[in-house]
């Protein structure tokens, strides 16, 4: 069947979903209108895991070879806190400037068909469409003239952030933690192609109007920040965006994410935590089934039903980690004076919602000793039942 569809916002989520749509039913007329001219865009560059390169693959393997080709990888995580180090081996991980994953998208978008008008502002839903999506970020001006019938609440974190690139190109998933007169300030920065590194700083209120970041200009903030992280710089600057400034983070949910034959995608519908580095991942995995809901289901009112109910539950785990990792880092001063490797090994488990009741200490003795049972599991396994009987037996033999 022969559908009519307009995404709002040009973002990876709207361009994402073109694309599915299209590759579903070329026949299809879809269109995505994008406020800002092509190739502007806020932020830097944005991380993902493994995981959503295999589920790019199974989707659209075109956009997923792009994909992965211009991204960079890093195994490493270091952290640095005042002038001591902590460097940790772990998962693979991979950065893509966001620039550049909209440039794929929308090369593919256009190239299988869709049209992309820019400089196309949609306040309100186009008539004469069968579908509507809003994928307009997460201040979407059409879900919030209707945020009453979406059930939309939000909550501002208590700590500042502010979203900067620089030229240094970081090696590793890179942590720096500086102690000022006011307080602590972090920055974490990692490598995502282009020569450059994404570098985000955060810090508590009192910290923010300490260093009287809340009243310098921003030359003046930028030349602050960067002689607090020249440590990690190494004399690169910092830079920012025009129109980028210090934030709250905040964190949006809704009831429902339709209206009729309007559909809420990607941070129009959800955001989580940045320092969980989920946002992106999202967005593209809600294209993913709201595209196989459309295919799965004939009437339309079905298949929204059926994205959101899917979309609702799977996000839950997710949006748990994030707040928690969003309070990590608000009660920083609970972690910061361990010793650095047992810092950095909390940091890795910030999402875990037992953490902050347990103290910290105790949490670290706790979870090596869980790791090293699970070690012991994990030979076991791998010996096989006859083998892990034996070791048993011989050992109670020993202790007699
Ligand atoms: C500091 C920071 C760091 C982050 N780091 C990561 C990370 O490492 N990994 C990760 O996965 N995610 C990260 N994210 C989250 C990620 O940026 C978002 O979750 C993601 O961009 C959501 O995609 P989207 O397409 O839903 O929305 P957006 O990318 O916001 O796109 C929405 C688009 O809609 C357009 N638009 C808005 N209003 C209109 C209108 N009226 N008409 C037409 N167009 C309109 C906008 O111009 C925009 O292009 C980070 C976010 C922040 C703030």
């Amino acid at each position: 069947m022969h559908v009519k569809v307009v995404c709002v916002g040009g973002g990876p989520a709207g361009l994402y979903l073109a694309i599915l749509l299209k590759r579903q039913n070329p026949s299809h007329d879809i269109t995505v209108h994008e406020r800002d001219p092509e190739g502007s865009t806020y932020g830097w560059g944005v991380t993902y895991w493994r995981g959503l390169l295999d589920r790019l693959q199974e989707h659209d393997p075109e956009s997923a070879r792009a994909v992965e080709e211009h991204s960079v990888r890093w195994n490493e995580g270091v952290a640095h806190v005042r002038d001591l180090a902590a460097r940790h081996h772990g998962d693979e991980g991979f950065g893509i400037g966001r620039h550049r994953l909209l440039e794929l998208l929308a090369g593919r978008a256009r190239a299988l068909g869709v049209r992309l008008e820019y400089r196309s502002d949609i306040g309100e839903p186009p008539a004469g469409a069968d579908l509507v999506v809003a994928a307009d970020g997460v201040h979407s001006a059409l879900r919030t003239r209707r945020a009453e019938h979406f059930g939309t609440r939000t909550s501002s974190g208590r700590n500042h952030y502010i979203w900067l690139g620089t030229t240094k190109v970081f090696d590793a998933f890179t942590f720096a933690f500086t102690e000022t007169a006011h307080g602590w300030i972090w920055a974490y920065g990692y490598g995502y192609g282009d020569g450059h590194s994404t570098c985000v700083v955060e810090c508590s209120p009192e910290t923010f109007t300490g260093l009287g970041l809340d009243r310098a200009d921003r030359a003046e903030g930028l030349v602050l920040l960067e002689k607090l992280f020249a440590g990690v710089l190494d004399g690169h600057p910092l830079i920012a965006r025009p129109g980028a400034s210090w934030l709250t983070f905040r964190t949006l949910t809704n009831r429902t994410w339709h209206h009729g034959n309007l559909v809420l995608l990607g941070d129009a519908a959800h955001t989580t935590h940045y320092s969980i580095g989920a946002g992106t991942t999202l967005a593209l995995e809600d294209a993913m089934c709201l595209a196989g809901a459309l295919r799965e289901h004939a009437a339309l009112p079905d298949a929204l039903a059926a994205y959101e109910r899917r979309r609702q539950a799977e996000l839950l785990s997710v949006q748990s980690a994030a707040r928690y990792s969003a309070q990590w880092y608000e009660n920083l001063p609970r972690y910061i004076h361990l010793p650095p490797h047992r810092m950095f090994a909390l940091l890795g488990q910030r999402h875990s919602p037992l953490l902050p009741y347990v103290p910290p200490q105790l949490y670290y003795g706790l979870d090596r000793a869980a790791g090293r049972l699970e070690a012991l599991r994990r030979l076991k396994r791998w010996l096989g039942p006859r083998a892990a009987r034996a070791l048993h037996a011989r050992s109670t033999a020993r202790r007699d």
